[in-house]
């Protein structure tokens, strides 16, 4: 089957996210004839319901601290309350105009954005349907593609218990007119627990139900101490329990539990993982693999279709926007800019938005154990009140971590729970990705008065 011109094109990208917004525009400007095809708004799940608004909603819930740490710097403040209303729709315009943004972005780097969800026809074909995602529509147009990337990302996956329908996914929270007053929150990863906070902070009633650990993955002195600090902070945490069915109507909805208990509650959230959205792709049509859901890509994000790719959550890797924004720029220079590179997968840091924030770098002192054994591991810690605490006299301790190798000083895990961690937590991540030791870190001078000071300051016994 051969196309007309207009429809033939060196590259095909599958979704405007930041993988594929990333590799479409640094290939369009390496010369590619690119187009970009979109069911959605461009953005992704980082820019539209994502890592941008649920950043916005953090900083919006821990006001909540300031205004009541206010008093004790000699501020009086009045009548101050949240109204999640203002928030959401304030938050809603901020991600209208980035999406203007990203259009703009496209348009100048000359990639071709294609409205419709596509479907493959064969492996060099792809049929753009406009409307639901999923659903054929008679109008759609066929493109032709040297090399077709596929970067479509994942979706919430929901539990399958009675009344599941009933409860958000994370994406619903974003487009409600206001937060409930009161929520139960399913899951304990990164999204339940950040919502957990955001949400008490904005004076919603919250209980989590947790069937295993809280951050399971993390150093778990770290996702203990964001326990601790989440329950001081009013969030009812329930260890070892799940929800077992969801029954009522919006807005007034109970969970029964797998102890049988029932809990009320206005709204209900499924955070309960996500996974990699094939539905509607028709993989099958090119012949491109697929295990346990995910894409599965080599070290150049090649399927196992030799022309055709994959980068970001859809093949499940680290599902974290920069390592998507990094193997959709890996893809295109190798292709397009003649400079061939892979995309390095090791020390990659990462944040959870807690209130208190936790952020990451390396191995936890489990995988250090597990790695090097018991004898082999050293660790240093500061566990302490931050000066910023010291007239409010409350808030949660600050924790710092260093997980090193005993035999050689090398510094195998850089952690933090605490204001800025994630911040602080970039700059260790230089150091420690240059191979930095102990010595290393004791040797730099401390910068007074900070918290990340201690960092440089641990003692050695
Ligand atoms: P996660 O994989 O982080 O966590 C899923 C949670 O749901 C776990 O606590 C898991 O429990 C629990 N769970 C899974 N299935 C069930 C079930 N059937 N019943 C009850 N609980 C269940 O997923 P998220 O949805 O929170 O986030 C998805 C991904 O998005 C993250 O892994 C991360 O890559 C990315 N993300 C990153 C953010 C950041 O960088 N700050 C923020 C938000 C998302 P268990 O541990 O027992 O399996």
């Amino acid at each position: 089957m051969s196309s007309a011109p207009e429809d033939r094109f060196d590259l095909i990208v599958l979704g405007a996210g930041s993988g594929g917004l990333a590799a479409s525009k640094r290939a369009a400007t390496h010369g590619a004839r690119v187009a970009l095809v979109e069911g959605d708004r461009v953005g992704g799940t980082c820019v539209i319901r994502g890592c941008v608004p649920k950043k916005l909603l953090v900083y919006g819930s821990a006001i909540r601290h300031l205004i009541h740490d206010a008093p004790s710097y000699g501020w009086t403040v009045e009548a101050a309350r949240p109204d999640s209303s203002v928030l959401l729709s304030h938050v809603r315009a901020e991600v209208d105009r980035l999406n203007q943004l990203h259009l703009g972005f496209l348009a100048k780097a000359g990639v071709e954005l294609v409205t419709g969800w596509g479907r493959f026809q064969d492996p060099h074909h792809i049929a753009v349907h406009p409307g639901v995602a999923g659903q054929e529509s008679a109008s759609h147009r066929v493109l032709e593609g040297e090399r077709i990337l596929i970067a479509v990302g994942g979706r919430p996956h929901r539990p399958m218990i009675p009344g599941a329908e009933l409860a958000w996914i994370s994406d619903d929270l974003f487009e409600l007119p206001r937060f409930p007053s009161s929520i139960v929150i399913v899951g304990a990863g990164f999204i339940a627990c950040e919502f957990a906070c955001i949400l008490n902070g904005l004076g919603v009633q919250v209980t989590q139900l947790v069937r295993g650990q809280l951050l399971r993955g993390f150093d778990r002195e770290l996702a203990d101490a964001v326990r601790e600090a989440m329950e001081a902070d009013g969030i009812h945490i329930r260890l070892g329990c799940n929800a077992a069915a969801i029954s009522g109507s919006p807005g007034a909805l109970t969970v029964t539990t797998d102890h049988g208990d029932q809990l009320n509650a206005e709204g209900v959230l499924l955070a309960t993982g996500r996974r990699p959205f094939l539905a509607g792709l028709d993989l099958g049509a090119a012949g491109v693999s697929v295990e346990q859901h995910r894409i599965t890509v080599d070290a150049d994000q090649r399927t196992s279709v030799p022309h055709i790719y994959a980068v970001g959550d859809v093949t499940d890797r680290i599902n974290l926007t920069p390592v998507a924004v990094d193997e959709g720029r890996a893809f295109a220079d190798s292709l397009y800019g003649n400079a061939p590179r892979q995309v390095n997968h090791q020390l990659v840091a990462s944040a959870v938005f807690t209130q208190p924030e936790l952020a990451t770098v390396g191995l936890s002192e489990e995988d250090a154990r597990e790695a090097f054994g018991d004898e082999e591991i050293r660790i240093h810690r500061a566990r302490f009140r931050a000066m910023a605490q010291a007239l409010p006299k409350r808030g949660p301790q600050t924790l710092l971590k260093l997980v090193v190798r005993r035999s050689n000083g090398v510094v195998l895990g850089v952690h933090m729970v605490g204001d800025h961690s994630a911040e602080i937590i970039q700059m260790a991540a230089i150091a420690i990705g240059m191979g930095a030791t102990k010595a290393d870190f004791d040797r730099t001078m401390a910068l007074h008065p900070s918290v990340a000071e201690e960092f440089v300051t641990m003692p050695n016994g």
